[in-house]
C-alpha cells in the first residue's frame, strides 16, 4: 500500500472517526438490459441506444470531478463501479474509469462489477487500459435450470466463457454467486461452487437469495417461506461454500467473501467493514462520513443543511433518480437522505460490522470503543463469548455467523439509543 494515501488499515480508530475525506469511492450505475426475478436494487431495465445511460455516465464522471475539487479523494485508496450493471453501459465504463483514476491518483484497486450478457471483449480491454484493476461478475449459478428460474439473462455456458475471458485479461476476478435459489441441490450448488473456483478466479462471494416484497420473485412464492429458502438450507448452502471452497484453496474473510490468497480479498468492501469513510455517488448510491467530512461536502451541496449538534458519522443515500442526474446540474442539485449517528452510535456499528470479519474485532476498535461504552461493553462481549457466538480472541464463531442478527444486533444494541436522526435534504 504506498504511504500517504488513505487511512490504511492500521489507522486508529479515532482518526477514522474524524477523517476528512473518503477512502473509498463507489459509483452507482443504476441500468440492466433486463430485471431478474429477485432483485430489489436500484436498476431498471433499459433498452439498448437509449438515450439516458450516456448523459447518466458523463454526468457521473462530472461529479467525481466535482468532488475531487473539494479535495475528497486526494487519499482515495478503492473505487468500485457497481449496479445495476456498469457493462451496460459500453464505451462508457472506460470513460468513467479514465475520469476516477485521473482524479483518484492514490487508487489501489478498481473494481468494475460486469453481468456476462455485456462483457464484450471490447469492454474489458477498455477498462483494463483505462486502470480498473478488478472485474466482479454476476454469475450467481452454473446451473441453467436455476437461472432460468432466477431470471436472469445469461446462462450458464455464457458465464462460464466471460469469466474465463476476464481471468485471461489478467484483472483479479470475484464471482457472485447465490445459494438457497429455486431448484438448487445439494449437488447443483457442489457444480456451481466447483466450476467458478476451476475457472480460475482468485475472490468468490456467497449470497444466501432474499426474497424482498414487491419483486417478481416474491408474487411467485407468495406469502410463505418456500423449502427451498429456509434458514436450514441457507445455513447448510453456506457451510457447504465453505467446505468446498477451502478444498479449492479459497479461505473465508468475511461472512460472505472467499479469497484465494491474502492479496485477492477485496479492498474496497473492508473500507466497509472497518470504519473508514467512504463517498458514493449516482442514484440510490450510499456513503458514510464523518462529521468533518460532512462539513466538507456542505460547500458543494449547501441543500444538505447544517450538521445536527453532537453527531459523529454521517450516511447519506442520494435519492435522485437517473432521470434527474442525467441532466446534469452537478452535487448541488442532488437529494440525499440523511441519517446522523452519534459517537456511541457510530462506534456501536463498527463493532457489528467487524463481527462480519473472520480475523474477528480489532483490538483497536475494542480499547477505543471501552474508552466510548464501557461498562456495557465488557459485560456485553463476555455474554457473546459465553453464548458462544464469539471466541476468546473475539472472532465470530459459526454459531455467531449462522445466528447473524443475535451477533449483530448484540453489538448494535451498544449504542443505548439505536434510534438514528434521520432527515431528507431538500
Ligand atoms: S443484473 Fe443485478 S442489478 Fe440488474 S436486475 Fe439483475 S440482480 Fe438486479
Amino acid at each position: 500500500m504506498p504511504d500517504g494515501y488513505g487511512l490504511g488499515r492500521s489507522a486508529g480508530w479515532s482518526e477514522r472517526l474524524h477523517a476528512t475525506g473518503a477512502d473509498a469511492l463507489y459509483l452507482h450505475v443504476p441500468f440492466c438490459a433486463k430485471k431478474c426475478a429477485y432483485c430489489d436494487f436500484a436498476s431498471w431495465a433499459t433498452p439498448r441506444g437509449d438515450g439516458l445511460s450516456q448523459p447518466y455516465a458523463q454526468a457521473l464522471a462530472e461529479q467525481v470531478e466535482q468532488v475531487a475539487s473539494l479535495g475528497f479523494l486526494g487519499r482515495c485508496e478503492t473505487a468500485y463501479i457497481g449496479g445495476g450493471t456498469p457493462t451496460f453501459l459500453g464505451k462508457g465504463l472506460g470513460g468513467l474509469v479514465r475520469r476516477v483514476t485521473a482524479d483518484a491518483p492514490g487508487l489501489c484497486e478498481l473494481t468494475c462489477e460486469a453481468n456476462p450478457d455485456s462483457l464484450t471483449d471490447g469492454v474489458l480491454a477498455d477498462i483494463a487500459s483505462a486502470g480498473a484493476t478488478r472485474i466482479s461478475m454476476g454469475v450467481q449459478s452454473l446451473c441453467d435450470a436455476e437461472l432460468v428460474e432466477l431470471s436472469r439473462i445469461h446462462d450458464a455456458e455464457q458465464a462460464r466463457n466471460r469469466v474465463r475471458a476476464a481471468v485471461l485479461s489478467g484483472l483479479d476476478v470475484s464471482c457472485d454467486l447465490m445459494c438457497a435459489i429455486p431448484r438448487q441441490m445439494p449437488a447443483s450448488w457442489r457444480t456451481t461452487l466447483e466450476e467458478a473456483a476451476s475457472l480460475g478466479v482468485g475472490h468468490v462471494s456467497i449470497y444466501p437469495l432474499q426474497i424482498e416484497g414487491g419483486t417478481t420473485l416474491a408474487r411467485r412464492v407468495g406469502d410463505e417461506q418456500p423449502i427451498w429458502n429456509s434458514p436450514d438450507v441457507q445455513a447448510s448452502r453456506m457451510k457447504q461454500a465453505q467446505v468446498e471452497l477451502e478444498d479449492y484453496g479459497f479461505h473465508r474473510y468475511e461472512v460472505a467473501s472467499y479469497a484465494r490468497s491474502a492479496d485477492k480479498e477485496c479492498l474496497h468492501n473492508q473500507v466497509y467493514w472497518t470504519g473508514r469513510p467512504y463517498l458514493g455517488l449516482g442514484s440510490g448510491a450510499a456513503s458514510m462520513l464523518t462529521a468533518e467530512g460532512y462539513l466538507r461536502l456542505l460547500e458543494a451541496c449547501p441543500q444538505l443543511g447544517p450538521l445536527p449538534d453532537g453527531m459523529t458519522r454521517v450516511r447519506l443515500k442520494v435519492l435522485s433518480g437517473r432521470d434527474e442526474i442525467s441532466n446534469n446540474r452537478g452535487l448541488a442539485s442532488l437529494s440525499f437522505e440523511e441519517e446522523f449517528l452519534t459517537e456511541r452510535q457510530a462506534v456501536a456499528e463498527d463493532l457489528m460490522l467487524g463481527a462480519r470479519l473472520a480475523r474477528g474485532l480489532d483490538a483497536g476498535l475494542v480499547s477505543y470503543a471501552r474508552s466510548i461504552l464501557a461498562p456495557s461493553l465488557d459485560e456485553r462481549l463476555e455474554r457473546l463469548v459465553g453464548e458462544g457466538r464469539l471466541d476468546d480472541s473475539l472472532a465470530p464463531t459459526e454459531k455467531g455467523w449462522l445466528l447473524g442478527n443475535e451477533l449483530y444486533g448484540g453489538l448494535w444494541d451498544l449504542a443505548g439509543d439505536t434510534e438514528t436522526l434521520v432527515r431528507r435534504s431538500p
